[in-house]
């Protein structure tokens, strides 16, 4: 443990890393409380150390580490036993005995630094892992729950269910043709349609299914409420019609009808 009065570099390294029996730890610390050359070189392992301390957690050592460690020390101090023990003066010969001595001391550092990176990568990766692994677990489960408010808020029966449009949409010009071929019976009623300018009007047109000339349908003006009216025009019976269109023409009346086509509807085929 100490040659002559002063504590080996070894036992000082184990002493620093907390690894002498508690025997030893309790012999080293009193020597320690009255020796300021070995509280020195304590210092200078302690600030060693500090450097790998900082680089890494701290962390207990795992069960039977401690253990492998000292009998590996052990077996290399055993082995500068004969270097390191012949009983020296005290203060004169420090240096040289930290010269032979000293280095099972910094090997005993290095391989515990070399041990504390590696314990600590360790732990800092098995951190991580976990980590990821509670973020992932955090994830689905508020995913999951917002699909079941999602599913619970679509399926309730008590749910309010409301069609949203742009407000103030005027109504769309509308116009629906009753018509009676066999009798060239024809009848419009538009609605919504917008008023026509001085020396225009509305006609309306029979698409005649065979693919002939449109048939002039009879000419209207909306009133003030935008609805008009064609009521059995003069129109050719027989013709089966395949669609009907309005059409804005001069006041007079027109032969054919100039786009565009205001209104139009196709008769639903029918097999008539
Ligand atoms: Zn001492």
């Amino acid at each position: 443990m100490t040659d002559a009065r002063h504590i080996s570099q070894d036992d000082l390294a184990l002493y620093a890393l907390q690894a002498l029996s508690p025997g030893a730890t309790a012999m080293v610390r009193e020597h320690l409380s009255e020796c300021d050359a070995c509280r020195n070189d304590l210092a200078a392992l302690h600030g060693d150390l500090a450097m790998v301390a900082l680089s890494v957690d701290q962390h207990p050592l795992p069960a039977g580490a401690r253990e492998r460690f000292v009998q590996k020390i052990a077996g290399e101090a055993r082995v500068n036993a004969p270097v390191a023990k012949p009983a020296e003066p005290v203060v004169i010969d420090r240096a040289p005995r930290r010269s032979r001595a000293g280095w099972a001391g910094w090997l005993a550092a290095a391989a515990a630094a070399i041990f504390a990176v590696a314990l600590g990568f360790q732990v800092n990766h098995l951190r991580q892992v976990v980590d990821e692994r509670d973020n992932r677990i955090a994830v689905l489960e508020a995913g999951r729950s917002r699909a079941e408010q999602v599913a619970e808020v679509l399926t309730a029966p008590t749910a309010e269910r409301v069609l949203l449009t742009a407000p103030k949409t005027p109504p769309a010009p509308a116009g629906r043709v009753v018509y009676l071929p066999s009798h060239g019976g024809l009848i419009l009623e538009a609605s919504n349609l917008a008023p026509v300018p001085d020396g225009k009007t509305y006609e309306l047109w029979v698409i005649p299914a065979n693919g002939s000339a449109p048939i002039p349908a009879g000419l209207f003006r909306p009133d003030a409420a935008g609805n008009g009216s064609v009521v059995l025009p003069q129109i050719p019976t027989g013709v089966a019609a395949k669609a009907f269109g309005v059409t804005l023409e001069n006041a007079e009346g027109s032969k054919t009808p100039t786009a565009p086509i205001l209104l139009a509807g196709a008769v639903a085929a029918s097999g008539e």
